[in-house]
């Protein structure tokens, strides 16, 4: 007989306790024997990974761990703590204090008054108060038994599709590899409920599955993830590179791939950040849907993203508005979407249109648009609003360290002119290699990168392919 669960591979401390019903005798398998053994036979890496995968999955979808999470499903710190629990894989059980009966009870036996909600229950004991998702990720030992003043082969930064098949290729190929996530794995991708032109997947696959088996597999070779920690600076004046964070201290690698994507840009709406997480929503998943099934929501945007959200919310939702701002989505989204949404009765697509306003006191309560063409304005009870209109690279923590194009998108490989390079001090007799930007050793991938497609696979495969350039960096 085995048992154990996903956190053996990372390391982390133990979700659950199990007990024998008869007298036993024991065998504790060491994290590193256990690694060795998954990399090394395949029969009984296959039965162990899919029993910690299966039993992972089932732990999150009972509820069952060592978190309890106390909080209204209107409040806006109560949607981030859910999705920062369920993006990193943590069974938790919620009581919703707006359906529970005897809310003041509950809130005693926990010694906490109603102004600190939400509040998180960790192993019956711990008692977090509207925790940020720094102190959440220090309360459950996440990045614990990180060694950070080793100099690493490869630190990569962001675990969105590109970053996470760094890793995975990475760790795979020997590399001594880390990889820095600000927030969860997954990254935009994370946030999308079906992915079907992915490759290998011809029912689709959620963003969240596909990121969960990248994050195992990396695991299995061997590859540590610090999640929660965003990188502010890198410092580049000397090598090995220092990647900087907020407090003092670094991490160090003789070679830096970047792969933190983008994130979407906001809609110009006054008072938008009164309804973020607290009926306006950048993703839309499981998690969002939930929330909303038999009212009418609105999806704003052209893109396949949007087109994604739209299909998948008319699941669960009375009615979809799709707000875009030209007149036709032709040029913006893939064939198949348009169709879907064509043959969806219940998504009502608006061209020409526009939001004007967001009402409503501690949740979104009406949105109001205009149709620029013919100036009508409709406003409507909306309780949902997904807004996904474009990204932004988030490439500004480099703060000039390596060469960008005019909207901040890091220019890579034969995109860098011989006066880019020279205005960046290129040091080598050599050009930089495919996606190695205007630092040498220092990679961008997927999103982040100037020229990017904006697609899983292209992320993916330029993942991997840096990995072979950091091969050659490293033997320079
Ligand atoms: C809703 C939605 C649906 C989509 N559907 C599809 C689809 O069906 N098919 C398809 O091919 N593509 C799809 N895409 C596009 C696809 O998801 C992206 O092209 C892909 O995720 C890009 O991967 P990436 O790793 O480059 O960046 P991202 O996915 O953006 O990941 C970047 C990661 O870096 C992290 N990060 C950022 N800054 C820092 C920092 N300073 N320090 C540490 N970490 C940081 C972020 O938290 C994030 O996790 C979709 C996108 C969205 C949003």
């Amino acid at each position: 007989m085995f048992t154990g669960e996903l956190n053996l591979l990372s390391g982390r401390r133990s979700l659950i306790r199990i007990r024998t019903a008869a007298q036993s005798e024991l065998i504790e398998i060491e994290r590193e024997a256990l690694i060795s053994l998954v990399q090394t036979h395949s029969a009984l890496s296959d039965i162990f990974l899919q029993a910690y995968i299966l039993r992972r999955l089932e732990l999150i979808a009972r509820g069952i761990g060592d978190l309890i999470l106390l909080g209204s499903s209107h409040s806006l710190d109560t949607f981030r703590i859910k999705e920062f629990l369920t993006r990193n894989y943590q069974p938790y059980s919620f009581v919703d204090l707006d359906r529970e009966g005897d809310v003041q009870n509950l809130l005693d036996r926990f010694h906490v008054g109603i102004r600190y909600l939400p509040v998180l229950i960790y192993r019956r004991n711990v008692v977090l108060r509207n925790p940020n998702n720094e102190e959440i990720t220090n309360c459950l030992g996440f990045n614990e038994g990180i060694d950070e003043e080793h100099v690493r082969d490869l630190i990569i930064v962001g675990a969105g599709p590109a970053g996470l098949a760094a890793v995975v290729y990475g760790a795979s190929e020997g590399l001594d590899v880390l990889v820095v996530e600000g927030n969860a794995p997954g990254g935009q991708a994370g946030t999308s409920s079906k992915i079907e032109n992915y490759l290998g997947f011809p029912t689709g696959i959620s963003g969240q599955a596909l990121a969960g088996n990248a994050y195992t597999q990396a695991q299995k070779f061997g590859a540590q993830l610090m999640i929660a920690k965003n990188a502010r600076g890198l410092n580049c004046q000397r090598r090995p590179y220092i990647l900087k964070f907020d407090r003092q201290e670094g991490l160090s690698a003789r070679t830096i791939v970047i792969a933190t994507g983008a994130q979407y840009r906001r809609l110009p709406v006054q008072n938008l950040s009164r309804f973020e997480g607290a009926g306006v929503y950048y993703g839309a998943t499981h998690l969002e849907s939930q929330m909303c099934g038999g009212e009418d929501v609105v999806v704003v945007g052209g893109g396949n993203s949007a087109g994604q959200a739209a299909v998948f919310m008319s699941q669960t939702a009375r009615r979809v508005y799709m707000l875009v701002r030209s007149d036709t989505l032709a040029q913006t989204m893939s064939r198949y979407l348009i169709r879907r949404i064509e043959e969806s009765p219940n998504i009502t697509l608006l061209i020409n249109t526009e939001i004007t306003s967001l009402a409503g006191n501690d949740h979104l309560e009406s949105v109001e648009w205009r149709n620029s063409k013919t100036r009508e304005v409709e406003k409507r009870t909306i309780t949902a609003l997904f807004s996904m209109i474009g990204a932004v690279p988030n490439s500004a923590w480099l703060q000039g360290c390596v060469d960008c194009d005019a909207a901040g998108f890091i220019k890579t490989g034969s995109d860098l002119s011989i006066e880019n390079l020279e205005r960046a001090h290129w040091p080598l007799s050599r050009c930089p290699y495919l996606l190695e930007t205007s630092l040498p050793g220092v990679f961008a991938v997927g999103d982040v990168r100037a020229g990017n497609v904006k697609r899983v696979a292209s992320a993916v495969g330029e993942g991997s392919i840096a990995v072979s350039f950091v091969h050659q960096v490293l033997a320079e």
